[in-house]
């Protein structure tokens, strides 16, 4: 395909969303003013306002060629949802009238009822509500239908509980700016308003071509490959040999930024990964709720862009067995309003006291809600992949590399010895050295990991939202820091009191630290020695949402009330059932109209075969058809068991008593996850053994080398 000239990145970036630059343009400076402030310090906008900006918006947006506009929120689900409505009014000349007010852009009521509440909302009160975020942009999308402006907003129950994954995320925000701001003031720092979380997703994915997609109901069902058996190569190699495949996906890739680029994505690496058939885009980190809006739109345009080009995006976090699976890799820190890095080292002692101060609230933080972390990165996805020797094991430790960890343990000592770092450190006096960048393939075996002047979560699933990681980190560490001004607060001597606090807490808190290998077998014999939760999976990690003191937790910081605790419980433990009935029963429907009826034709071929040689009467040899046809049938007989006894557990788990979630989830984990891995392994035998034309389903080989 010929491509006209692009046009330049500064010409494109940003050109669908009403963002600072657009606001200026279009709203009266008094408007403009008005909404700055809203956006950096909080206020609200009057009504009058708000009917200014809905104008100018929707000024802007027709002007661009839109018709519709929606609220665009991120339900439980973890999905984004939309209800468009068109910027029509009917006239009273017959003609029509363009109309947004300033109330449809602030408030919509979509209807909540098809959206997961967890109990949450009373089925007689369906209403929902959502409210804009203001200082997320809004922005312009573009499908076959035309262009609709999406106005990102919280979605939350007429009686106020969040039903969505953007309010806990904001209103983590604002409980660590709070208490970020009153450690930095008492640390001397008088203009520091605000302290906002930074997040930059990096987003990993698997490209596969939609004719093969189409012939696998697994992967339209679930995502994932139910069936398939291991291709003689892997991912021992790296797949850049196949030239022709790199410009399809390198045509996807271009298109993919260019998209992102409209949308004021900072699209910035991409770039293969390990697996074949797997890549990764990387943007520029931006404001935590931003970064989080963009990773929904990055998920959804690299969906829709694959299509496109024959191709079907896969983010589910384990595709293919015996590969790799995805993740993404949320880098967090946090940013003080004059634009400083707290998890920056910086060049000075009094930056390197407030350094090791946030780094210890951090340390701290992680090692008391080691479990809340966990939960956030759960899903039944990344239950194949953490600790499947991939990617970082479900135990929860804290990277901090040598250099570092060597400058804590001087600390807690206090004593003055030499080291690799030269010699004493002495907080709030010395210079630290600058610390070392980690090179990523170094510490990958890490699931939190410092990286020089930000924390790296590795355990976040590829297919979910990122406010969970994100918020929870928010919170956990608005905790440790309020606690921390708690103390600097009745301290006489403040820089005595920040070295007494980061002493103590590495005392306290130095067992969640580990550099060594974190796939090795014997860090969890050690984890388990310093008593470091290992929760296997989804199910077992669920309970921490419900534990009092992470209820406590939220409620002091104002992120969550118990009950909204409880529903997001519920939901987890129901989403995990549902995905494993619908896994369950992708299997047994592949199993029954796929997989038997043409293992059977193929065991009739060979019959036929070892018939008819024989009736020739030349006394030929048979014995490898009969060979075949004896192992083909065995192989069959224990498919058949595996299925039937995959269907009477799917059967118990489905007829089970409705009234403990947990006891249910367990059900289905227990008997039909685990029935399903043995119904798979003699199916992937079978695929093994039999005439490929005569297996119904692509295998590996075409999804993962043929692209
Ligand atoms: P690389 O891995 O290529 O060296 P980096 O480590 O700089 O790149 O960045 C990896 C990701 O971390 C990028 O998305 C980047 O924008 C993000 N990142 C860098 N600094 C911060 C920060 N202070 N807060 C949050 N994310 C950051
Ligand atoms: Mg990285």
């Amino acid at each position: 395909m010929k491509r006209e000239k692009k046009k330049s990145i500064s010409e494109i970036f940003g050109s669908r969303v009403f963002n600072d630059a657009a606001m200026k343009e279009h709203l009266p400076k008094e408007t403009y003013k008005a909404i700055r402030k809203v956006i950096d310090k909080g206020d609200s906008l009057t009504p009058e306002q708000a009917n200014i900006v809905a104008t100018a918006m929707k000024e802007w947006a027709i002007s661009h060629g839109a018709t519709h506009f929606t609220h665009w929120f991120q339900p439980m689900t973890g999905f984004t949802a939309e209800k468009h409505e068109a910027f029509l009014w009917p006239a009273e000349n017959g003609k029509a009238l363009m109309t947004f007010s300033g109330k449809e852009l602030i408030k919509g009521e979509p209807d909540a009822s098809s959206f997961p509440s967890g109990g949450l909302r009373a089925t007689f009160e369906a209403r929902g509500y959502t409210a804009w975020d203001i200082s997320s942009p809004a922005f312009l999308k573009e499908d076959e239908g035309g262009l609709t402006l999406c106005i990102p907003t919280a979605f939350c129950s007429y009686t106020g509980e969040a039903l969505d994954k953007k309010t806990p995320l904001l209103l983590s925000m604002d409980a660590l700016s709070k208490q970020a701001v009153r450690v930095l003031r008492l640390l001397g720092n008088r203009k520091v308003q605000k302290v906002v979380a930074t997040l930059g997703a990096e987003q990993e994915y698997f490209l596969i071509d939609r004719r093969y997609y189409e012939q696998r109901p697994d992967l339209i069902y679930t995502g994932r490959t139910l069936y398939g058996a291991k291709p003689a190569k892997g991912q021992e190699m790296e797949d850049h040999y196949f030239g022709s495949i790199k410009e399809r996906i390198s045509a996807f890739m271009s298109e993919i930024d260019e998209e992102l680029w409209k949308l004021g994505v900072s699209a910035r690496t991409r770039h293969n990964e390990v697996a074949p058939a797997q890549h990764e885009l990387a943007p520029v980190f931006a404001t935590a709720n931003i970064a989080s809006d963009h990773n929904q739109i990055m998920m959804e345009v690299m969906k829709k862009v694959a299509i496109r080009h024959g191709l079907v995006c896969l983010l589910h976090e384990k595709p293919f067995a015996g590969v790799n699976g995805s993740g993404k890799h949320n880098n967090w820190s946090m940013q003080t309003d004059d634009g400083q890095n707290l998890l920056d080292p910086g060049n000075t002692p009094h930056d390197n006291a407030q350094f090791l101060l946030m780094l210890a609230a951090v340390i701290k933080a992680v090692d008391e809600y080691a479990d809340l972390l966990r939960v956030s990165a759960a899903n039944p996805g990344n239950d194949h992949r953490l600790g499947a020797n991939e990617a970082p094991p479900a135990i929860i430790s804290v990277y901090l590399g040598d250099q570092l960890t060597d400058i804590l343990e001087q600390i807690e000592a206090g004593e003055s010895r030499g080291s690799r770092t030269g010699g004493f450190i002495d907080v709030g006096t010395s210079v630290l050295p600058p610390l070392p960048r980690d090179a990523s393939d170094r510490n990958r075996t890490s699931p939190f990991a410092f990286t020089g002047n930000k924390f790296e979560f590795r355990m976040v699933p590829s297919s979910s939202s990122v406010s969970a990681p994100v918020f929870t980190l928010n919170t956990i560490v608005a905790e440790s820091l309020s606690q921390i001004a708690d103390r600097l607060e009745k301290a006489t001597n403040v820089q005595e009191e920040v070295k007494a606090i980061i002493k103590d807490i590495i005392h306290q808190h130095k067992r969640i630290v580990f550099n060594g290998n974190g796939y090795a077998a014997d860090w969890i014999e050690e984890a388990a020695r310093r008593g470091l939760p290992n929760l296997a999976n989804t199910v077992d990690a669920a309970k921490a949402i419900v534990a009092e003191k992470n209820k406590k937790l939220y409620e002091k910081h104002k992120v969550f009330k118990a009950g909204e605790l409880e529903a997001r419980y519920e939901i987890t433990l129901e989403t995990y059932i549902k995905t494993i009935r619908i896994e369950a029963g992708a299997m047994i429907e592949m199993a029954e109209r796929m997989i038997i009826p043409s293992v059977i034709t193929y065991t009739k071929m060979l019959a036929d075969s070892i018939n008819a040689v024989a009736a020739t009467g030349t006394g030929a040899d048979t014995s490898i058809a009969q060979d075949r046809l004896k192992q083909v049938s065995s192989l069959l007989k224990d498919f058949g068991s595996g299925i039937a006894a995959l269907r009477a557990a799917f059967d118990e788990a489905e007829n089970a008593h409705h009234g403990d979630t947990y006891a249910v989830a367990s059900l289905w984990r227990d008997r039909v996850f685990t029935a399903m891995g043995t119904a798979r392994q003699s199916a992937d035998l079978l695929e093994g053994l039999v005439d490929q034309d005569f297996w119904p389903m692509p295998t590996y080989q075409d999804l993962l080398f043929k692209v």
